[in-house]
């Protein structure tokens, strides 16, 4: 039986959450690969609005088991607050079915307030981060002095490694001119917090192993977009981790051979959040009309997105980056009514036609969109089922997006809503 990645082809917000929802029906885990609480995965159930920030986006189906793997990075008061939430709505499908990586590192107060005093004193060097903690949390997992979810459970390990690290944080605070931490109480506070996650703790590289072995379904689910990836993405306007498909493996343990399928979720058009370069970008009213119609403000946030036409330039690399064996277009139905939609199919950079994604940023700045017009549809298709449902310049739309990528489209979304979609290829089955 497969077990199925899920990343974002673009800079994330693609709808992933809603996608991965849907397709944890027919699983029997789902598993968080990378990033944190920067993340915010949107589900419309049942007309009810769910924002997952850490917990995997299949956590509404009974049954299915949600494991937080050791690649993510977790802020304890933001995970207990999210298990609170669910719980308080009804929501909660039984503490059994929520797992904790013991090797997923600790976001601390000290990482919180070196994001926001970093930011704050960059200027026009702002990256545009979320000032939640993630990055200075990556960065003392690759120096090796960070906390990791096992350490919470063991307060003689904890003590003396939060009292070495706030030796340094604290002489960071005071050069960034932010207040520094009072060791004592970070160590009272992770330790109270450890004791209500202590249930939930359990070796996530094992279990994947196990279901594997029993040839159980396993859905791996990513955060943030392909060009956010630390790595291949926009560098140096990036999230922490890596976010293609690779990291799936790493942030959890899985094997790369048994990796059956790469959905890659991307938006009928493009978005970003922050800065960094963005070639199909619309600063006029149809950027704007874009930004209204499809709700493009931060779920975390609440930023403001930046939008554009969809790139194929970007969807064919994030193809080649993840290795994508389908694709799944969301928000469809945020383009009709346009009496033509435009997709970028390659660049002109330095009088050269460029096919692929330009490793640096400063080149991408520079590259310049070639469009295609397609016909639009005036019709509504939030009620569409069946790619037969579709106008036929939907369908066209698809196709084109199918053929310039060489990668299939699985999947349309044409709402926020769990039903709101065309299935077309069952990832799961075989
Ligand atoms: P994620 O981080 O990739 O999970 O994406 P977000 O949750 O930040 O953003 C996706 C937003 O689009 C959410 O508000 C979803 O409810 C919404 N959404 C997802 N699919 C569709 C769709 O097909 N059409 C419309 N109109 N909204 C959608």
């Amino acid at each position: 039986m497969p077990n199925i990645v899920v990343v974002g082809a673009q800079w994330g917000d693609e709808g992933k959450g809603k996608v991965v929802d849907l397709y944890a029906r027919d699983a029997d885990a789902v598993v968080r690969f990378q990033g944190g609480n920067n993340a915010g995965h949107t589900l419309v159930v049942e007309g009810e609005k769910i924002i997952l920030h850490l917990i995997p986006s299949g956590i509404l189906h009974p049954g299915t088991v949600c494991c937080i793997g050791n690649g993510v990075v977790v802020d304890p008061g933001v995970l207990l607050d999210e298990i609170r939430g669910l719980r308080d709505r009804g929501r909660w499908p039984g503490d059994e079915q929520l797992v904790i990586s013991p090797a997923a590192h600790v976001i601390l107060p000290c990482h919180r307030a070196l994001d926001l005093a970093r930011e704050a004193r960059a200027g026009r060097h702002q990256i545009g981060t979320t000032g939640r903690g993630i990055g200075p949390c990556y960065e003392d997992k690759a120096s090796r002095t960070g906390i990791r979810i096992a350490d919470l459970l063991d307060p003689g390990t904890l003590a003396s490694r939060v009292e070495a690290l706030l030796d340094e944080k604290n002489a960071l605070l005071r050069h960034h001119g932010a207040e520094p931490l009072d060791p004592a109480a970070v160590i009272e506070g992770l330790l109270a917090a450890g004791e209500r996650l202590r249930p939930f703790v359990g070796d996530v590289a094992g279990r994947v192993h196990a279901w594997t072995r029993q040839g159980s379904r396993v859905l791996l689910e990513g955060a943030q977009g392909t060009f956010l990836d630390l790595d291949h993405g926009t560098y140096p306007f990036v999230t922490s981790s890596n976010t293609t498909a690779g990291a799936a493996c790493t942030g959890t343990g899985l094997p790369p051979r048994d990796v059956h399928g790469v959905i890659g979720i991307t938006k009928a058009y493009v978005t970003r959040v922050g800065r960094g370069p963005f070639p199909t970008e619309l600063t006029d009213d149809l950027g704007d009309r874009l930004r209204e119609r499809g709700r493009e403000f931060g779920s975390t946030t609440g930023r403001p997105r930046r939008c554009g036409w969809l790139d194929l330039v970007g969807l064919r690399t994030a193809c080649r980056l993840s290795g994508l064996s389908g694709l799944a277009v969301t928000k469809l139905d945020v383009l009709e009514g346009l009496p033509e939609v435009r997709v970028c199919t390659r660049y002109r950079l330095d009088g050269e036609t460029v096919d692929f994604v330009p490793p640096r940023a400063e080149d991408l700045e520079r590259c310049e969109p070639v469009y295609e017009a397609l016909p639009g549809w005036s019709d509504s298709i939030a009620g569409c089922r069946t790619l037969d449902d579709l106008p036929a310049n939907a369908r066209r739309f698809l196709d084109f997006v199918a053929d310039a990528t060489g990668c299939p489209v699985v999947l349309a979304s044409v709402g926020p809503g769990r039903e709101q979609t065309v299935e077309i290829h069952n990832p799961f089955a075989a």
